[in-house]
């Protein structure tokens, strides 16, 4: 293990990742800051759209490390599995947690108890602060309103959008720029419903579910419009029902509140009520980083500012995990350098070909590659990995379990292929007239 403290961690973006980065590294540092675009008064608002969050037992073992686990637990709600939507697979998956102490989190509820704990540790974060531009070479970074600031590490945990990133594609002399960007994938409109009456009953599944998680496809009487409801119930922090649409570019904004009401409207007391909630919803867009290296010179990207994906909940996790992973090589590591290399050719291949796994999920391209493992797994030959729901698995550790996760697809994509070829040489063999 190193001993020596390093001068200086930046740390761009105050999200999970970057705040778990912080507590994480605080012992292998002089100073560390925290720079996060947002004011205060954003940053930590409890309101917004969110989703509840399952946390991994890996993400746990590292929360508890950094001493959140038991603040972050407090508020929770049961988690009864995940359904993976028909129209990828056609036909149902359904994960759910053998073991107990599984629950979902509210992602407002895990950050205001990262930052408490960021504070405790006297560890300063800049809110209003912006990274205008890096300078690669000498290490320093140029922040609006604080000037120049020099850094041993930076790391890159700005979120989608990452700036970082941006600045890292510019400046990279093995990569193109258009090699770094953001795949367009679907569109996504979000909006909240009080948890009451009938909806509540369906939604937030009475008084049995803490949470529950509904997906809706293709609403029966619009068969040929593709999109799909995904609702959340949740108690808290509010009783509300949360309720994600993800649909294509063809139907448009006007169009899919139609859609909604037709769905939602048998649910909701009146229709005012409706079209108020719809109105004080928000549209967005699901991508797909892509980013060929996750380092250049001293700089790390790291979380969604690296493999950010659409996700079903795995991407905080993988983000935290990763920095874990990083921590592992960074202080077994004597040189800064050759820690960032491993890291990007081990766990950052790994996060690479997890990204590529969950693009062509989200294009709904995996038939084959789940239809053959699921085949292969009946016969005793692989693992079975929907969807890679692997990282709920206690004991998880990325690089092991993806590199299963290949071994497997190549014998189960080699025994699929496998098949017609016997079948055509048995049909030859058959046909043949003995002599
Ligand atoms: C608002 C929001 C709500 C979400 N809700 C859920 C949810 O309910 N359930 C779920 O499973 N997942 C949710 N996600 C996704 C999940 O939280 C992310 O996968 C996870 O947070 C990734 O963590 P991250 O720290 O890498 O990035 P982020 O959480 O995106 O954090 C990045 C941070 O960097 C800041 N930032 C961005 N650009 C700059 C810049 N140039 N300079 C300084 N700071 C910058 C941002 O303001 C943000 O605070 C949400 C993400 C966001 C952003």
């Amino acid at each position: 293990m190193t001993t020596k403290k390093r001068a200086s961690l930046v740390i761009i973006g105050s999200g999970p990742v970057g705040m778990v980065a912080a507590l994480i590294f605080k012992e292998h540092f002089e100073k560390i800051i925290l720079l996060e675009r947002q004011s205060k008064e954003g940053f930590l608002q409890t309101h917004g759209f969110t989703f509840p969050i399952v946390f991994t037992p890996a993400s746990i073992k590292i929360l508890k490390n950094i001493g959140v686990w038991e603040g972050i637990s407090s508020q929770r709600s049961e988690f009864f599995g995940v359904v993976v939507h028909k129209r990828i697979f056609r036909k149902e998956f359904e994960f759910s947690s053998s073991q107990k102490g599984v629950y979902s989190h509210w992602r407002n509820h895990a950050i205001t108890k990262l930052y408490e704990r960021v504070i405790e540790e006297g560890i300063p974060i800049y809110f209003n602060a912006r990274v205008e531009d890096i300078d690669f070479k000498n290490s320093v970074c140029k922040v609006s309103d604080m000037g120049d600031v020099p850094f041993d590490l930076l790391l890159g945990a700005d979120g989608i959008n990452s700036q970082t990133r941006r600045l890292m594609s510019k400046a990279h002399p093995d990569f193109d720029e258009n090699e770094f960007g953001l795949t367009f994938l679907d569109n996504w409109y979000a909006y909240r419903l009080p948890s009451k009456g009938a909806l509540r009953e369906k939604f937030a599944g009475g008084d049995r579910f803490w949470a529950s998680n509904v997906f809706v496809d293709n609403l029966a009487d619009h068969p040929s419009e593709k999109f799909r409801i995904v609702t959340t119930g949740m108690r808290q922090p509010m009783e509300e029902i949360s309720i994600l649409i993800k649909h294509s570019a063809e139907v448009d904004l006007p169009r899919l509140k139609v859609l909604n009401e037709s769905y939602f409207g048998q649910f909701v007391e009146s229709k005012q009520q409706l079209d108020a909630a719809w109105e004080a919803g928000y549209a967005g867009r699901f991508e797909q980083v892509r980013a060929p290296t996750f380092y250049l010179n001293n700089v790390l990207l790291l979380g969604d500012a690296a493999h950010g994906f659409e996700s079903t909940g795995d991407l905080i996790n993988l983000g935290i995990a990763s920095v874990g992973s990083f921590y592992d090589i960074f202080i077994r590591q004597l040189d800064l350098n050759a820690a960032l290399k491993e890291y990007d050719d081990t766990v950052g291949e790994d996060l690479r070909f997890y990204a590529g796994f969950s693009y062509r999920r989200s294009k709904e391209k995996i038939s084959f590659e789940v239809a053959s493992i699921e085949f292969a797994a009946r016969l005793g030959l692989t693992k079975r990995h929907p969807t890679l729901f692997g990282i709920y698995e206690d004991g998880f550790e990325f690089s092991s379990y993806m590199k299963a996760y290949k071994q497997d697809i190549h014998k189960a994509r080699l025994l699929a292929l496998s098949i017609p070829i016997l079948l055509l040489i048995l049909i030859v063999l058959l046909q043949m007239k003995p002599l």
